[in-house]
């Protein structure tokens, strides 16, 4: 899932930039205050109610990190960076941008979130006993029938039951979700196609998608549920969203993977010389083709990339003074493309590093370019006339 704007970086872990979405401030603040709440006579304070409501929202947030680094080291392990992880308002999302090259990578990658769920969960259950003096007053607690020994075992509690909780619904066999996943690596291994394998993986998490809405319209009309009803409506509406992200995903991967990068590029691409003033590049190229992006090229030989981003940094008095190698991305900092490079990889990496168009270099010389949204609209074309 991606969709996500607006993010704090809290720093970086293992190398992977992780961050904060405006978003999850929201749930942030909607679980502190409901925990806070819930447990307010049990402490003897609200303060101190409020306080640890506070700390188990964190100590809960932590464990969702936890989950995605998970997912993480297992995918850096075999080699598929990961970008960042953001916590947002449905959880955590680490940005893996290229998919498992065989299908016991995706099995592992895919089994690391539930599982480390699960242990913190027993971790936690762990603690529960410690803190209730003893398994079968614990026992006794989490089902109910004494009350909370201590403030600090029912916070125990609650972070053991939600991490099994997270680990079971993660588990859930429908894709995207981790056991659709798992499903997918499953059935990928056994008929030896990822592109068999997608598609039954993307009917089952289209089917778990309506069991949701189903049973939350049933839950609203038979049992007059009417909160939960909308929650699994809710639910199931994002996972059928996920679930058809996902499948689009991987469809263009396989749609492109026979083809080379010289096979899909452009080769007439628009370039302009490194001495060229910013005046010059607004009126006569960019205002006159509507193009966004020119290469600064020498004699055929790749010098960098500008945009119009890149001009837009320079006030508009001092464009006449200013050169396009002054403010182009220079030719090292650009990743680029080899002719005999497939298709699917060129498009994953500009996906990885975040750009629109990959110049496709031989012997460094600019053969041509490669553009995202050529890519897509080629794919397009191909599968409506097949
Ligand atoms: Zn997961």
């Amino acid at each position: 899932m991606r969709g996500i704007g607006g993010a704090i970086r809290l720093g970086k872990l293992f190398g992977i930039e992780i961050g904060l979405d405006y978003s999850w401030f929201i749930i942030f603040l909607f679980l502190t205050i409901t925990l806070g709440y819930s447990w307010h006579h049990y402490w003897p304070s609200s303060a101190a109610s409020w306080i640890f409501g506070f700390i188990t929202s964190i100590i809960f947030f932590s464990s969702i990190l936890a989950h995605e680094l998970a997912h993480s080291l297992v995918s850096q392990r075999y080699g598929i960076p990961v970008k960042s992880i953001t916590l947002f308002i449905f959880g955590g999302v680490a940005r893996i941008t290229r998919e498992p090259p065989r299908p016991g990578v995706e099995f592992k990658m895919a089994i690391a979130g539930p599982l480390s769920s699960l242990g913190i969960g027993v971790f936690f259950g762990l603690l529960t006993v410690a803190s209730s003096g003893g398994f079968s007053q614990a026992w006794d607690f989490a089902r109910g029938a004494i009350d909370p020994p201590s403030p600090i075992a029912l916070m125990f509690l609650w972070l053991a039951y939600i991490n099994v909780l997270l680990a079971l619904f993660n588990m859930i066999p429908g894709f995207p979700l981790d056991g659709g996943r798992v499903f997918r690596s499953l059935i990928w291994a056994v008929t030896g196609s990822y592109g068999r394998a997608t598609r039954i993986a993307y009917i089952g998490g289209r089917t778990v998608a309506y069991l949701f809405m189903a049973g939350g319209v049933l839950a609203i009309f038979m049992l007059d549920f009417w909160f939960n009803g909308l929650w699994f409506i809710f639910i199931g509406w994002i996972l059928h969203t996920a679930a058809q992200g996902s499948y689009r995903q991987a469809k263009l991967r396989l749609a492109l993977e026979p083809f080379t990068a010289a096979e899909l590029m452009t080769r007439d691409y628009p370039s302009v010389p490194r001495g060229l003033s910013l005046d010059q590049l607004i009126e006569n190229y960019f205002l006159h083709t509507g193009r966004r992006y020119f290469l600064v090229t020498e004699e055929g030989k790749l010098e960098g990339i500008v945009t119009l981003s890149h001009v837009e940094h320079v006030p508009r008095e001092r464009r006449q003074m200013t050169t396009v190698a002054q403010v182009m991305t220079p030719a090292e900092k650009l990743p680029t493309a080899s002719p005999g490079d497939s298709a699917a990889a060129v498009l994953e990496k500009m996906e990885e590093e975040e750009i629109e168009q990959m110049p496709v270099v031989s012997e460094s010389r600019v053969i041509g370019v490669i553009g995202r949204e050529e890519l897509k609209h080629f794919i397009r074309i191909r599968t409506d006339y097949r």
